[in-house]
């Protein structure tokens, strides 16, 4: 003990030990006093300790093994301490790729951002992309390879999967060996199932995903004689029909489509011409609230409109005349007036007009909106049909076909690549008690899910950003996936799987790009490849147009005697499944940052619930909170209510992929997803996937307290989101004339030298409040998440927020979105009361927040006029694990517990452009410095810049006629402006003209 170091060790060891030492810490720092609710407390956290050390047999205290770290002795020359680099890769939902660039910080992700090279996103990036470099660090994926719960490595698996044990165990064709897979457009992947099936030939290749309807594909073969896709190109389309199709918010390809239909919604001048997009839906969407005139419907009741417009249509043009069943149409006389606007307003368009039906509508509905499309001129004009690029797989080989052959015991070896059909299967399949009829059976994927308990076997998926791959966008175009960094927990992708079973012993690179090699033209193939792997994209790849020939016949023979309308069961209501915004089909269920995005329409956050109109709600004596029970047949569901202004009457919609089962605390389980909201699957049946007409509803009266943020922050009362009609724009284009120009003030203006004067504006006829820009910001700036008491305690910490406001009757109101961030007022209410000068002012205009002199009196919160400060309650940053902790960006400080904190215009991004511009002895330009929010928003709503740049856009719109301030009678001059929402109602339709 004679090291001195030692010594002091001891001595401190010895005084922390004393009582009286203990006590006085204890009552400076109470349990819990900052950690945030629910979280592991210090006492408890004490005792762990002194628990663990005492089981390990050690005494006292413990310190860290000395490690030794190495500075670079010589710095890669590709690698600059402090630059982030950024690389080109794609991530595939629902089979079809988005193109993505992925920042990284000396080697490890932290932010993604679209690709501006790929048709999917062009530079844009949704709340499931951004959000999924979160999962990547979770760490509650699975790492360990497992056999019969059991510990068992990869190579014990490959070796069950080779030639010699397969083929004793599935027979040398493979008769008894099953696939299951998600639908794919991934070219690499058919190729190594085209190697499997050489293989074993008698192998089966099921695809199943819970969201994939195949209406799609029937409706088109009707009309057009074979299966195709259609890509719409909402530019050159004056007049959008969406028949419960969120083509803004929730389709395949929608960043892309909110960006075309929003060229269409920004006016500068009176004179420009602007788009008319007509809804029918059942619960509001992204897309209805982006409506001109939305229509609500119960599910069964579309068909029915869809065929009485057709109606309306022949009886003007007699040459676009359809046959339709006898019974169509039925039901729909109440809405007479508006289908027969929308038909004439259609044909009024001819060549201009689009008809787009929703993934999850019956094949009739796609068959009549398809063939109206090419009917009215719009094929080659305002959309092109390809082939699909996804290989959903041959009919009759479904997850209906794989049940048949569990339940007969055909099944020798079944693997599974991702999903969790487990979970997410029709209830009445009994899917997970099934999967124990295969002899022998592996799952692979993320988590130690239902599914993967249900099979032998249980491989660690590696996460995108860790894998080699590729895949094709919704319009065939081409693109590689590329991994980021080693796989942080191993795994394996479902490509290794498939090599494994194909005797492809290559590396996954190398597979790939082999694969590519044989695609590409010869000559010059390495700097093809080179291209291709820093661009993003195949070049030239998108898939080619189709010319199609309607076919009248097929469709009747389609509708043939079909019920087109149909009517819930006397005192039944029909219910919806929906996607979650959030958590997708439960898949993102474990994603903090996704939990506790507010739902763009309900602001629900953490859970889902039951959605009700007001008058369905009445009718059932529900209020939004009190639990309810969903019955279908056998199956029951309990779930609160929530009462969703616009809502169809007489039915109700659930969100899918929450209720998951909570399974413990060990490798693989999903702690954060488990025990969150109810499961919708409960209600799925193979018959009735997503709608069913034989639902009651029976109020509990009990309560769940619902987390949601809708009335957090309210400003009502007062003037904020403005809105306007075009023809009122037209007459009068300054919108509001007293939301705008200099305020009076005492004081002449601060003068500043510095070159650049940041300001912001917000488009609210582009903004469709796709929450994109929230994670954007959540993910750039390090914002934490709260948890669901955090949340119902108003003390959510995001930074941008988005208002939701309703006009009209709450039966059928207009909604209407408004971000809201700071204001970055040039006369900030904010920095007058800081008592400690914690918020004070830039010479480039931005209000700033220092956090090392905030003491959190939170004076300038209550004096912000616009709430959007947000203060650190607890230290939210204490339980977050080591991975997780490599996601946060390292330009951005981590806040501490007790500081006020909010948007910063990303000073981070302008300091950085301004040192590379300093760097190469230049100004900045026009438009360099992009804010995350910015950067995200698919619809180009947001404008970022300088206005001492005459030429940024930002200069441009600031004083736009459209142009006002929030609260502009305040004289705080704020920096960020909003330019009013204009909607182009039919003047035919007075009600939800917005
Ligand atoms: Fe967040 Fe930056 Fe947008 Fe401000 S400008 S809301 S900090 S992303």
């Amino acid at each position: 003990m004679s090291d001195p170091r030692e010594r002091y060790w001891r001595r401190l060891d010895e005084q922390l030990g004393r009582p009286e030492l203990q006590e006085a810490l204890a009552r400076e720092f109470p349990p819990a006093a900052d950690l945030p609710p629910g979280a592991l407390t210090r006492r408890s956290f004490v005792h762990l300790l002194g628990a663990s050390l005492a089981l390990a047999g050690i005494g006292g205290c413990v310190r860290r093994p000395r490690q030794k770290i190495l500075p670079y002795v010589a710095r890669p020359p590709e690698m600059t301490p402090s630059a982030a680099r950024r690389y080109a890769t794609s991530m595939t939902l629902g089979g079809y790729a988005t193109g993505l660039l992925v920042e990284s910080h000396t080697g490890r992700p932290t932010k993604i951002e679209g690709n501006p090279d790929h048709p999917a996103s062009f530079g844009a990036a949704g709340v499931l992309e951004q959000a999924s470099v979160l999962g990547l660090y979770d760490p509650q994926r699975a790492r360990t390879p497992r056999r019969a719960g059991r510990r068992s490595p990869w190579d014990a698996f490959a070796a069950a999967i080779g030639p010699a044990q397969l083929r004793n165990a599935v027979g040398a064709r493979g008769a008894g060996l099953h696939l299951l897979l998600e639908p794919s457009a991934s070219p690499l992947q058919a190729e190594l199932l085209a190697h499997v099936r050489q293989r074993y030939p008698g192998a089966r290749i099921h695809v199943d995903a819970p969201l994939a309807g195949d209406g799609e594909r029937t409706g088109t073969a009707a009309a057009f004689g074979r299966a195709m896709q259609p890509v719409y190109d909402f530019t050159a389309a004056d007049v959008v029909l969406a028949l419960d199709a969120d083509f803004l918010g929730a389709m395949p390809f929608h960043l892309r489509y909110a960006r075309d239909f929003a060229s269409r919604r920004r006016i500068a001048a009176p004179s420009d011409d602007m788009n008319r997009l007509y809804v029918v839906e059942t619960a509001p969407t992204v897309t209805g609230g982006a409506a001109d005139h939305r229509l609500r419907a119960r599910p069964t009741e579309i068909p029915a409109l869809v065929a009485a417009l057709v109606e309306q249509i022949a009886r003007a043009a007699p040459e676009l005349a359809v046959q339709l069943p006898e019974s169509a149409g039925g039901g729909t006389s109440a809405h007479a007036p508006w289908l027969t606007a929308v038909a004439d307003d259609l044909l009024a368009h001819r060549g201009r007009a689009a008809i787009v039906a929703g993934e999850r509508q019956p094949a009739a509905v796609h068959a009549l909106a398809n063939l109206l499309n090419v009917l009215l001129g719009g094929d080659g004009h305002t959309v092109r049909y390809i082939e699909s690029p996804l290989s959903a797989g041959e009919p009759g080989t479904g997850l209906a076909a794989l049940a048949t052959a569990l339940r007969a015991g055909d099944v020798g070896w079944l693997v599974v690549l991702d999903g969790n059909p487990a979970y997410a299967a029709p209830a009445d399949l009994g899917f997970a008690a099934l999967l124990g009829r295969a002899r022998e059976s592996a799952y692979l994927g993320l988590y130690r899910n239902e599914t993967a308990r249900a099979c032998r076997w249980f491989l660690p998926a590696q996460h995108y950003l860790e894998s080699w791959g590729d895949g094709r966008a919704w319009d065939g175009t081409a693109s590689l996936v590329q991994p980021l960094l080693e796989p942080l927990y191993g795994g394996h992708a479902v490509a290794d799987v498939l090599a494994a079973l194909a005797g492809d012993a290559t590396d996954p690179h190398d597979a790939l790009q082999e694969s590519w090699r044989r695609r590409l033209p010869p000559r010059d193939f390495q700097q093809t490849w080179d291209e291709m792997l820093q661009r993003g994209v195949a070049p030239d790849s998108a898939a080619p147009p189709i010319a199609v020939r309607p076919s009248r016949e097929g469709v009747a023979h389609l509708l043939g005697d079909t019920a087109m309308a149909a009517e819930p069961a006397q005192g039944r209501l029909e219910l919806a499944l929906v996607p979650d915004a959030a958590a997708y089909d439960g898949r993102f269920g474990n994603n903090p940052w996704l939990q506790e995005l507010p739902d763009p329409i309900t602001k629900l956050t953490w859970g889902n619930a039951a959605l009700l109109s007001p008058a369905t709600a009445a009718r059932f004596g529900v209020e939004s909170g009190g639990l309810v029970e969903l019955a279908a047949g056998s199956r029951k569901l309990t779930i609160p209510a929530l009462i969703a202004p616009g809502h169809a009457d007489d039915a109700v919609t659930v969100a899918l992929g929450y209720g998951r089962a909570g399974r413990g605390r060990g490798d693989g389980d999903e702690q954060v997803a488990a025990g969150v909201g109810a499961d919708g699957y409960a209600l799925r049946t193979m018959a009735h996937p997503f709608t069913r007409r034989d639902v009651s509803l029976r109020p509990l009266g009990r309560r769940a307290a619902l987390a949601i943020t809708q009335g957090h922050w309210r400003m009502d009362g007062r003037p904020l989101a403005l809105a306007a009609t075009l023809t009122e724009f037209r007459r009068q284009p300054t919108i509001a004339p007293r939301q705008r120009g200099k305020p009076l003030s005492l004081y002449e203006p601060a003068p500043s030298a510095a070159p650049d004067q940041w300001a912001m504006t917000i488009d609210l006829a582009a903004c469709t409040g796709c929450s994109a820009c929230v994670v954007a910001c959540q993910a750039e700036n390090n914002v934490p998440v709260v948890g669901p008491e955090g949340v119902r305690d108003s003390r959510e910490m995001h930074w941008l927020r988005i208002d939701r406001y309703f006009a009209g009757t709450p039966d059928d109101p207009v909604a209407l979105s408004q971000p809201m961030l700071c204001q970055q007022c040039e006369k900030a209410p904010c920095e007058y009361v800081c008592p400690v000068s914690a918020t004070v002012h830039s010479p480039d205009g931005i209000n700033e927040m220092v956090y090392n002199r905030c003491v959190g009196t939170r004076f300038c919160s209550n004096n912000c006029p616009y709430k959007v400060r947000r203060f650190n309650w607890f230290d939210y940053n204490a339980e977050v694990s080591e991975t997780e902790r490599l996601a946060k960006n390292p330009d951005v400080t981590v806040r501490a517990r007790g500081v006020m904190e909010k948007c910063t215009f990303c000073v981070q991004r302008i300091r950085e452009a301004q040192i590379g511009a300093r760097l190469e002895d230049r100004g900045l330009r026009s438009g360099e410095v992009r804010t995350a929010c910015q950067q995200a928003c698919p619809s180009r709503a947001i404008v970022f810049g300088s206005l001492t740049d005459p030429e940024d856009e930002v200069t441009r719109w600031r004083d736009h006629p459209r142009a006002y301030s929030v609260l502009h009678e305040l004289g705080t001059e704020p920096r960020v402006r909003y330019l009013a929402r204009i909607t182009n109602p039919n003047p035919r339709l007075e009600a939800g003209a917005g």
